[in-house]
């Protein structure tokens, strides 16, 4: 039996959720194509994202928020059951927790963490509060290290190597690793050593690779992380926002073909595409 998919990291905005993530004091320019996709409303993007869903087999989205306690990203996220909302929060911050509450309380199930934007580090003492919050309360957490298209980009707290501690003292609190570590793969592969809260997420371009010291293609990249992290511990995910392009099909494609070429078995296969990352979710 096939299960159906779960797209386990996908992005939606409204024009006004974007002009929160360009704070003033930066000098990023944002391109007139950038702000002419993001003119669509809550109900267009959801019946885009439906459609897409229906199309592509893809039974739930989750999506990560880049603005914490956006009105439109929950109430886009409670306009359907199929949709899953991750919070964006620093975990450094003395409220921290207060705001995750209030997340949770509005309806999100998971928490994501920008590393590489370099508003905090996500090994720092200050924010072992909030871990230990999400290990009491099973609350998964995505991060986002390596590079990313984001304007702050700073790879000093992008780098997965801050997180080597953390993942030893909260044993129950799991871990996702978003864009295979965006650059990161080695470092993510080593933090994976005798742990087993830690996943490791497919999604994106996976444009990080012609930046790689090595000469690893995606197919590779997939063989070693089911050699090291296992398809118990691996997550599917296209990083799609819906406009202007629509459903990144062609990286599902990719991804499906490569887990084929590599002759894993349909079980596993449902695990990754499906039953992984749903096992995290309360
Ligand atoms: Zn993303």
């Amino acid at each position: 039996m096939i299960n159906m998919i779960i797209d386990a990291h996908a992005h939606m905005f409204t024009e006004k959720m974007f002009a929160g993530i360009h704070a003033p004091n930066t000098k990023y320019k944002i391109s007139q194509a950038m702000i002419n996709s993001v003119k669509h409303t809550i109900d267009d993007n959801k019946q885009a994202w439906i459609e897409a869903m229906d199309k592509a087999g893809i039974e739930k989205t989750i999506f990560m928020s880049t603005v914490s306690l956006n009105e439109e990203f929950t109430s886009f996220i409670n306009s359907s059951d199929r949709f899953i909302g991750f919070a964006k929060i620093n975990p450094e911050l003395p409220d921290a927790i207060e705001t995750l509450k209030k997340e949770i309380k509005a309806g999100m199930k998971g928490v994501k963490l920008y590393a590489t934007s370099g508003e905090f580090n996500v090994g720092s003492e200050k924010a072992y509060p909030f871990y230990q919050y999400c290990e009491e309360n099973k609350i998964p957490i995505t991060i986002h290290f390596g590079v990313t298209i984001g304007m702050t980009a700073d790879l000093y707290t992008g780098n997965p190597i801050h997180l080597s501690k953390v993942l030893s003292l909260f044993p129950e609190l799991n871990f996702i690793i978003a864009h295979f570590g965006a650059g990161y793969f080695r470092e993510a592969l080593m933090l994976k050593y005798k742990r087993d809260n830690l996943y490791i997420e497919t999604s994106g371009t996976n444009n990080w690779l012609p930046n790689q010291d090595n000469f690893l293609s995606l197919k590779d990249v997939f063989k070693k992380s089911l050699d090291v992290f296992g398809p118990d511990k691996m997550i599917y995910g296209s990083d799609t926002r819906i406009f202007p392009d629509g459903y990144r099909y062609h990286i599902l494609k990719q991804q499906q073909d490569i887990l084929n070429e590599l002759n894993v078995s349909e079980n596993d296969k449902n695990k990754i595409m499906h039953d992984n990352i749903l096992g995290l979710l309360k």
